[in-house]
């Protein structure tokens, strides 16, 4: 029989805090578009002599992030020096949290697509900084300092994962937990959220982990589930075929959708950690923890059960609207226009997500603002355009700058409730129909309504859609009677 195995996956997520600014000093932290170089001071800048001193607001955004994580928040941790030479960090060495993290011990609890749920560990969250970019340039390589020491918290799993869909789903319910407390833009794109993987397999049933290889340089989610695929299979094969595995550093190469190696262990750095000699140890009151407890906004479960309540929505709308923060404030907006959130919320889980996942746009950058949308609502609710009406203008709008209101009465797209001129095209459909009608009249009770349908059908037609399609239903019924 061929040999079982059983992957084994932890994660370390490192996110920056969008705290303004830095960890040990006041530099502007908001450097995305600024000159290379110049949120730098003597502090970031690692000058001989120059002492941190850290920042209240990057505690308070930690503790926040532990909180939400379920983390333990510790009365007492320290910072220590991680030490090795890189030119990007010109002291030589990282602060960061190794003896005593400022949190540990905390989970989140992850629901599969098929419905299956697990508990992720978290096994300890860590405040550290950021270092300097470089930028590699054939021969030469430059650094921007504006990053160094920027706030970062690094967020490190218990090896509980045990495929790529259990590895994409928690960072996926990870990104949205965090970032409904504000404290982070969790975004891979823009490098507010790195993502290292430790892989190894072992026997299936066995309770002893196999070496594990770490994989860096992933660049997306996918590119996390893709690299664990591929590396769970280059292992089970090197094992089959006799070979160890060594614990090494790979790096993930998504052109070629491989991982390579970067450095066995042979070449590992040896950090010398030792406690940070200029920063006091980190002291947490219970107080100062239940201070941040009354600020945290409100979380996704807690949302949840807003939606349902206040809007009385179904649980499965509420699910996907509260999914990600953004997408509930749009609803919110919308709901602030049209005073109906069940028509707001079909709106938005039909037209609005469609169109955000053919054009793979976020709901942030789509062209239907939440007022935009609210106007289109007003104008079905007012009896100005029909639901059909409303999904052309819908569509037209995603081009058009014009305002819904002024789209639909400079083209012309408003419904016509005019009896008179509803009764007109009626008429006009049943002269030109006579082998219908005829139908109509032959026909029993149970195939009636068919062909009643596609009479009004022509009616429908011949106004471009914009007849009211109750009046056409009374005055055809009427008609054939
Ligand atoms: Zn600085």
């Amino acid at each position: 029989m061929a040999r079982q195995w059983e992957s084994v996956i932890g994660l370390e997520v490192h996110l920056q805090l969008k705290t303004g600014t830095k960890v040990w000093c006041g530099c502007d932290a908001n450097y995305d578009n600024s000159e290379v170089n110049t949120h730098t001071c003597p502090i970031c800048l690692g000058h001989p002599g120059a002492l941190p001193k850290l920042n209240k607001k990057v505690v308070e955004y930690a503790i926040k992030g532990a909180l939400a994580l379920n983390c333990k928040i510790n009365n007492i941790s320290g910072f220590d020096r991680k030490n090795y030479f890189y030119p990007d960090t010109p002291k030589n060495y990282q602060i960061t949290q190794f003896e005593t993290p400022y949190c540990e011990n905390g989970h989140l609890d992850v629901k599969l697509n098929s419905g299956r749920e697990f508990r992720v560990g978290i096994t300890r969250i860590q405040i550290e900084e950021d270092a300097g970019k470089s930028i590699h340039m054939g021969t030469e390589s430059l650094i921007n300092f504006n990053r160094a020491s920027m706030p970062l918290v690094e967020i490190i799993s218990d090896p509980d994962l045990r495929s790529s869909e259990e590895a994409y789903e928690y960072l996926n319910l990870l990104k949205s937990t965090i970032k409904y407390t504000g404290i982070s833009d969790v975004s891979m794109e823009l490098g507010s959220l790195r993502c290292d993987a430790n892989i190894s397999v072992m026997e299936k049933g066995s309770k002893v982990y196999g070496t594990r290889v770490e994989v860096k340089n992933l660049n997306s989610f996918k590119a996390v589930a893709r690299a664990i695929d591929y590396e769970i299979g280059r292992q089970i094969e090197a094992i089959e075929n006799g070979e160890i595995i060594n614990q090494e550093t790979r790096l993930w190469d998504d052109d070629s959708q491989v991982t390579r190696i970067m450095r066995s262990k042979e070449d590992a750095m040896d950090y010398r950690y030792f406690p940070e000699p200029d920063l006091p140890r980190l002291v947490i009151k219970n107080e100062e923890i239940e201070r941040i407890k009354a600020l945290m906004p409100e979380s996704k479960s807690e949302k949840l059960a807003r939606f349902i309540k206040d809007y009385t929505l179904p649980e499965y709308d509420a699910n996907i609207l509260t999914d990600e923060i953004e997408l509930a404030d749009y609803f919110e907006k919308v709901v602030e226009f049209t005073k109906n959130p069940k028509l707001s919320s079909n709106w938005i889980m039909t037209e609005v997500l469609r169109e955000l996942k053919e054009s793979g746009k976020t709901i942030e950058e789509s062209n239907i603002t939440s007022e935009d949308l609210g106007k289109i609502i007003n104008l079905i609710q007012k009896d100005v355009i029909s639901s059909k009406i409303a999904k052309q203008l819908f569509i037209k709008k995603l081009t058009d700058i014009r305002d819904p209101e002024v789209i639909v009465k400079e083209d012309g797209m408003v419904q016509v409730v005019d009896l008179g001129e509803i009764e007109g095209i009626v008429k006009q459909v049943l002269n030109e129909n006579p082998k219908m009608v005829e139908d109509f009249k032959n026909s029993d009770e149970g195939r009636k309504p068919r062909v009643l349908k596609g009479l009004i059908g022509q009616v429908m037609k011949l106004s471009k859609g914009k007849a009211n399609p109750t009046i056409v239903t009374e005055l055809m019924e009427s008609k054939l009677k």
